[in-house]
């Protein structure tokens, strides 16, 4: 029996489960200040005998496992959890393996193991949501250097009509500033939800997806990309993502027929989740090597 836990930026799900993605139950409490939303994950837990548990959290967080604040979720402009040390707090009330990562790197290792990249060697899964994340599965391992990818971040080129700031805290109209969410309702002056019948909004949300992604396969080169997250809803947008990236691409490198190389999650909204389990079965793995 494993436990998981997909921390988010407006609620943390907890699952208990097995390595193979089946779920045998879990619940969902809102992420408002640590002494609140811990103490009702633990107390989740406690009615279960655990092996291990994972954790795919939202970020910065600290996944160098050479570092005095490994486990900690570092700089996030939410403040009550900035500098929050996160895997010391489970491991006081369960002495089993941890499994820590970002909640895209969950996703991402889910979708490759069990869901649209399944039996490849590589994918890309991101996140378009409240905000942009990606986390890269090669063979079986999440890329990690320094610390985790932010590939949300990318610098991309403005549409010559578009003159909204955009709204990244930190950089403004990075990927994330001009096409996460927020941004989007900021510009338009209503949510993402309500704007389905506007073509252009779309229209210019796959121009910017299409640059990031232009950059990442020229890096990567990954054998499928799996885009997620609140905005991908919108289907609309994968036609303008495939024709602007064409163009962007103007056949330069290969890439298999864009609508099955780029895909919505198998796994659907429980991609994070699940992917959890996996760093939970990860981490027991690890644990018994050593
Ligand atoms: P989070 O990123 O917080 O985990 P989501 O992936 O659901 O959660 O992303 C939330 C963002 O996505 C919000 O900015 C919301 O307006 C937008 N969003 C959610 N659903 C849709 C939709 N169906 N169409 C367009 N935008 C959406
Ligand atoms: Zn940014």
């Amino acid at each position: 029996m494993l436990g998981a836990i997909e921390a988010g930026g407006t609620k943390f799900i907890c699952a208990v489960g097995d390595e193979f993605g089946n779920i045998v139950d879990r619940i969902q409490i809102p992420t408002t200040i640590p002494e609140e939303t811990m103490p009702r994950v633990i107390d989740f837990f406690k009615g279960y005998d655990l092996e291990a548990i994972g954790i795919g959290s939202f970020g910065p967080i600290d996944v160098n496992k050479e570092s005095p604040t490994y486990g900690y979720i570092t700089s996030s402009p939410k403040t009550a959890w900035k500098n929050y040390p996160f895997i010391k707090q489970i491991k006081n009330a369960f002495s089993v393996p941890i499994g820590f990562n970002t909640d895209v790197n969950a996703a991402a290792l889910a979708e490759s193991t069990l869901g649209a990249a399944k039996g490849l060697d590589s994918c890309l899964y991101i996140t378009i949501g409240t905000g942009i994340g990606a986390g890269a599965c090669i063979q079986g391992k999440l890329l990690q250097g320094l610390s985790h990818p932010e590939m949300g971040h990318i610098l991309v080129k403005r549409h010559p009509n578009d003159v909204y700031q955009g709204k990244c805290p930190y950089h403004l109209d990075c990927l994330e500033g001009l096409a996460a969410g927020p941004g989007i309702e900021e510009r338009w002056g209503d949510k993402g939800i309500n704007l389905c019948e506007r073509g252009e909004v779309w229209d210019l949300e796959g121009y910017y997806i299409a640059q990031a992604l232009m950059q990442y396969i020229l890096i990567l080169s990954p054998q499928k990309i799996i885009l997620g997250g609140g905005v991908m809803n919108q289907k609309q947008v994968f036609p303008s993502i495939y024709k602007y990236l064409q163009k962007l691409m103007n056949h330069y490198v290969f890439l298999p027929e864009l609508s099955s190389y780029i895909v919505s999650p198998q796994l659907e909204d429980r991609a994070g989740i699940i992917g959890s389990l996996l760093l939970a079965y990860k981490a027991l793995q690890d644990e018994s090597r050593i």
